[in-house]
């Protein structure tokens, strides 16, 4: 197995920009992915739990914003990708998410987002696009080039 084609590796570890061949494979996945971990028969065994520390949280909520779009799972891409980085601190305080930094969480909902493209509403696809539009103009050179990627993507599908 080559380690540096998992998508854990490459949502969480990697710094940078992630290699264009293999953003198509990670579909939306923004944070690991551990199907290694689904499928393992030695996890058959492992109990189920209920302790807090494994609930999903919920985003800050902003003034004006749809609450209904912030718990954290399953959550929308684009309240992922539009997150400041303020936003990503207060959030994920104390959880292993920080590991990925906030420009990484960005990057990969915009890969996400891109790879999503196809699937999503016009209405949800209109606002995708007018986020990435905003994005690709975004100081983090990393955040700035998968946007543009993604929307590059989106717009060949419109
Ligand atoms: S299944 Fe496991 S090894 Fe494969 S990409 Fe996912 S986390 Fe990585």
């Amino acid at each position: 197995m080559d380690a540096r084609r998992c998508i854990s590796y490459l949502t969480i570890e990697l710094r940078g920009t992630i290699p264009e061949d293999l953003r198509n494979g990670m579909g939306a996945h923004v944070f690991g992915c551990d199907i290694c971990q689904d499928v393992c028969p030695w996890n058959r065994r492992a109990p189920y739990t209920d302790a807090a520390d494994f609930l999903p949280r919920s985003l800050p909520t902003a003034a004006g914003r749809d609450a209904a779009g912030d718990s954290l799972l399953l959550p929308k891409l684009t309240r992922l990708a539009a997150m400041t980085e303020a936003e990503f601190r207060e959030a994920f305080h104390g959880s292993p998410v920080k590991r990925a930094k906030w420009r990484g969480l960005v990057r990969n909902a915009c890969i996400a987002l891109g790879n999503a493209g196809a699937s999503l509403e016009q209405e949800a696809r209109g606002e995708s696009m007018h986020l990435l539009e905003q994005l690709s103009a975004s100081a983090e050179a990393v955040i700035a080039e998968s946007a543009r990627w993604a929307l590059s993507r989106i717009q060949a599908i419109e």
